[in-house]
C-alpha cells in the first residue's frame, strides 16, 4: 500500500473527470425503474461506482475502493498488481486472461406455470436457471411447486437453483424446504432473512438434501465470515462492489472457506465486467467442486433488466448461450451523452464521491 503521502487529500486528484448515468430499467426491480451509477476511467480502464442511492458514505466507501481498484486507480494496488487482467492467477494456476468466458444463470420470474417454457426459451441453452419463489411469502408455496414441476418436467437435467430473497418465516423455510427438495436443487439461497436464523434453519434440515446460500446476509466485507462462523450457509454469493474490490472479494472468499457464486449489484456492463472478472479467477476448492461443480454459472446475466447500456448489445455482457465474455467495457461516447443524468443529480454525485473518499481514505492511510 502507498505511504500516506502518495494519498491524495481530495479525490479530484484522483478522478479529475467522472460521469453520472440514469439506465432506465425494463421493469421495476428492487423498487427502482432507473438505475443511477458513476463511471470512472483510470490506467487500467473504466470502471462503475453505483451504491444504491440510500446507502451512506461509510458503506458506499467500499464500493469506491472496488471501482478505483477496477480503473488502476487505488493508491498503492498498482505494485500489488492486483486489478489487470492477466496479472491474476488463482492457487490453482489459472488466470483471468486464460478464461475467455463465464457461465451465467437464466432467472426463472414468479410467472405462471403456463409461461415457464417461453419465458426460458428466450435465454436459449443455458445450463443453469435460478427460479425465484415466496414473492408473497408461503402463500406463494402452491404456485411455487406448480411451476417447478412443470420446469422439471421440461428442464430434467438443468442445474436448478431457487432464491426466496428472505421470504419466508424460520417455520415457513423449513416447510418449503422440505417440499423443495424433491427438485433436486444446487442450492436455495436466503429462505430467511437473518443469519441467526440460516444457521437455524441448517441445522434443522437435519439431513434434507438442500444445501442453504446466503446472499442478503452478505452486504459487507465482514458478513462471508460471519456466516462460516455461525454455518449459517454452504454457499456465500458474493459481489465485487460492496466487498471493495476483485483482489479484497478473493481474499474474503479464502478466509471465509466457502464456496462462492459471483453476482451483481444491478450492474451496466462496466460492473458486470469487474464480476466476471472475479468469477474467471475464482478459486476451485474441492468444496466448491462438489457443490457448485466445475464451472458454476455466476450470476451476472442481470445486463438484461436494463432497457438501455452504456455499449451497444452486441458489445455489452448481456448473456448469450448462457455465457459472458471476460473483458473490458469501454463505454460508447453517445451513449455517455444521451444517458448522462441532469447537473442536480451530477452534483448530488460529485458530492457523494468526496463524501465517499473522505470514509475510504483514512483505511487506505491506516494499512500503510
Ligand atoms: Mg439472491
Amino acid at each position: 500500500m502507498a505511504d500516506t503521502e502518495q494519498i491524495p487529500e481530495s479525490i479530484a486528484e484522483l478522478v479529475p473527470n467522472f460521469q453520472v448515468l440514469k439506465l432506465p430499467m425494463i421493469t421495476r426491480f428492487r423498487g427502482i425503474t432507473e438505475r443511477e451509477i458513476m463511471l470512472v476511467e483510470g490506467p487500467d480502464g473504466w470502471a462503475e461506482f453505483s451504491p444504491f442511492t440510500e446507502y451512506d458514505a461509510a458503506e458506499s466507501s467500499r464500493w469506491l475502493r472496488a471501482a478505483l481498484d477496477f480503473a488502476g486507480l487505488l493508491p498503492g494496488a498498482a505494485e500489488a498488481g492486483s486489478s489487470a487482467v492477466g496479472h491474476l492467477a488463482d492457487t490453482s494456476g489459472r488466470s483471468a486472461a486464460a478464461v475467455r468466458s463465464v457461465a451465467v444463470n437464466a432467472t426463472l420470474p414468479a410467472c405462471a406455470t403456463s409461461e415457464v417454457e417461453s419465458i426460458l426459451a428466450r435465454y436459449g441453452p443455458v445450463g443453469t436457471v435460478k427460479a425465484k419463489v415466496a414473492e408473497h411469502g408461503i402463500d406463494s408455496l402452491p404456485g411455487d411447486l406448480e411451476r417447478l414441476r412443470e420446469f422439471r418436467r421440461l428442464f430434467p437435467s438443468t442445474t436448478l437453483r431457487l432464491d426466496a430473497n428472505a421470504g419466508y418465516t424460520l417455520p415457513e423455510a423449513l416447510r418449503a424446504c422440505a417440499e423443495f427438495a424433491e427438485f433436486d436443487l444446487q442450492y436455495f439461497e436466503q429462505p430467511v432473512a437473518a443469519v441467526e436464523d440460516m444457521a437455524r434453519l441448517r441445522e434443522k434440515l437435519d439431513g434434507l438434501p438442500v444445501v442453504l446460500a446466503a446472499d442478503e446476509s452478505i452486504r459487507k466485507a465482514e458478513d462471508p465470515l460471519r456466516v462460516a462462523e455461525l454455518g449459517a450457509a454452504e454457499v456465500v454469493i458474493v459481489k465485487v462492489q460492496p466487498l471493495g474490490g476483485i483482489a479484497a472479494a478473493r481474499s474474503i472468499i479464502e478466509a471465509c472457506g466457502l464456496p462462492a457464486v459471483v453476482s451483481s449489484a444491478l450492474e451496466s456492463s462496466v460492473g458486470l465486467a469487474a464480476g466476471a472478472q472475479l468469477a474467471a479467477t475464482l478459486p476451485r476448492t474441492p468444496a466448491s467442486r462438489e457443490i457448485l461443480g466445475e464451472h458454476p454459472a455466476c450470476g451476472l446475466g442481470t445486463g438484461r433488466l436494463f432497457a438501455e447500456d452504456v455499449v451497444s448489445a452486441d458489445l455489452s455482457l448481456s448473456p448469450v448461450d448462457g455465457q459472458i465474455p471476460v473483458t473490458r467495457i469501454v463505454p460508447d461516447p453517445q451513449r455517455l451523452e444521451r444517458l448522462a443524468v441532469d447537473p442536480g443529480r451530477f452534483d448530488w454525485w460529485a458530492t457523494r464521491l468526496e463524501e465517499c473518499w473522505s470514509a475510504l481514505r483514512p483505511t487506505l492511510n491506516s494499512r500503510s
